[in-house]
């Protein structure tokens, strides 16, 4: 097992794709949890996901999209939250919406940096 250094290959430039979920509260405490292990998130903050499913990759397409949410990394791979575009937490200026398809195959507009869309146009 690599749990120990789930990071490692991230060095060498071989990210594992990240995987999406939708941000999730704790039932009990006001704080986010990991989707996949109900650990306290990372967050919230700018985050990155690797290999993004893009709804729209003629606008925009990225190996790795910075977004804004939470993070767990303790798995092999990243699992990524993002705020919804439309969410009044999300930082407005200088962000945009962009379309992903979250792991369970729901479409999700999260929040990107505007320049990280206008520059690959
Ligand atoms: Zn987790």
């Amino acid at each position: 097992m690599s749990d120990a250094e789930p990071d490692g290959l991230a060095r060498y430039g071989i990210a594992a794709k990240s995987v999406v979920r939708e941000p999730t509260r704790d039932r009990h405490e006001p704080m986010n949890v990991c989707a996949e292990c109900g650990a306290p998130a990372e967050g919230p903050a700018s985050q990155r996901i690797h290999h993004p499913d893009l709804s729209n990759p003629d606008r925009l397409s990225a190996d790795v999209l910075p977004c804004y949410g939470w993070r767990c990394e303790r798995h092999s791979y990243t699992v990524v939250m993002p705020l919804q575009f439309a969410d009044p937490r999300s930082p407005s200026d200088g962000w945009t919406g962009v379309s992903i398809e979250l792991a369970d195959g729901r479409e999700r507009e999260i929040s990107v940096p505007a320049q990280e869309v206008s520059a690959s146009a």
